[in-house]
């Protein structure tokens, strides 16, 4: 499947960082993402629309990325969907505890558009 094809799920709160996101990913030539903003939504919206990669804030209402990461890596049905934590947390260890989660990768706010870039196409690769 081309790149442009596959559809992000992009998980994120804040309103304007969803939208910057969003921007990037039009960018980089993935026009077609959803946006969820709640842990919960989140869930939902993962297993309705099976995504081929899910963009993971941490801090979330409802209930953080984390366990929405652990919750979806232990279903069958969803478990196969690369996560890629992108968080404000970026202190040690909070790396380790993204993965620990379930995430496939870990991008702290602020990152560089490249560095998106090349997490996307990693993981989306590796669900080929
Ligand atoms: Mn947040």
């Amino acid at each position: 499947m081309p790149f442009e094809e596959k559809r992000i799920l992009i998980v994120e709160d804040n309103a304007d960082n969803a939208e910057l996101l969003q921007n990037q990913l039009r960018f980089l030539g993935y026009p077609t993402s959803a946006v969820a903003s709640t842990g919960p939504d989140a869930l939902r919206m993962a297993k309705d629309e099976a995504p081929d990669l899910i963009l993971m804030d941490v801090s979330l209402p409802g209930m953080n990325g984390l366990d929405v990461a652990r919750k979806l890596k232990a279903d069958p049905g969803t478990r196969t969907i690369p996560i890629l934590a992108v968080t404000a947390m970026a202190m040690p260890g909070d790396r380790k505890r993204c993965l620990d989660s379930g995430c496939d990768g870990y991008l702290s706010k602020p990152f560089w558009p490249s560095a998106l870039k090349r997490e996307i196409e990693r993981l989306l690769k590796r669900s080929d």
